[in-house]
């Protein structure tokens, strides 16, 4: 089965984007959304997803037109200048699949920043 067959239209940012589901809409333009995170992990901590059915990062690379990458990554950009983190800096995480706890399957960064992260990951 492709990533375009066993993506769930039903999940929580498909109900988001359609509206079915309450968010703060911070950006919106033809290819992207961004909200805050529920559950903030830093100071800022926004979710940008992509307006197609892509399901992880690995299958919006596989799949998605150029115009929708191009438009994604120019999407982020923006909010993070929005975010007021462009200068002082902060860290995209997209996780894809079991091993990266990915809980929601629609392709989805977290932008994350408004204070010094520390390290990536703790050692193993
Ligand atoms: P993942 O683990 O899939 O990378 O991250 C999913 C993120 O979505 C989590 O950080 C979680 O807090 C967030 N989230 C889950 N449900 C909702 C929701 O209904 N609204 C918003 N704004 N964020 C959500």
């Amino acid at each position: 089965m492709t990533g375009a067959a066993m993506y769930d239209t039903n999940n929580i940012f498909a109900k988001i984007l359609r509206g079915e589901i309450p968010a703060q809409r911070l950006y919106e333009d033809d290819y992207a959304l961004a909200f805050p995170d529920i559950r903030p992990a830093a100071p800022a901590h926004v979710l940008v997803i992509p307006k197609g059915t892509y399901i992880s990062i690995a299958d919006f690379g596989a799949r998605a037109s150029a115009e929708e990458i191009t438009g994604f990554f120019r999407a982020v950009s923006h909010v993070a200048g929005l975010m007021g983190v462009t200068e002082s800096g902060f860290r995209l995480i997209s996780n894809a699949g079991p091993d990266s706890h990915q809980e929601v399957p629609h392709f989805h960064v977290h932008l994350l920043g408004g204070r010094a992260l520390g390290p990536l990951l703790a050692s193993v």
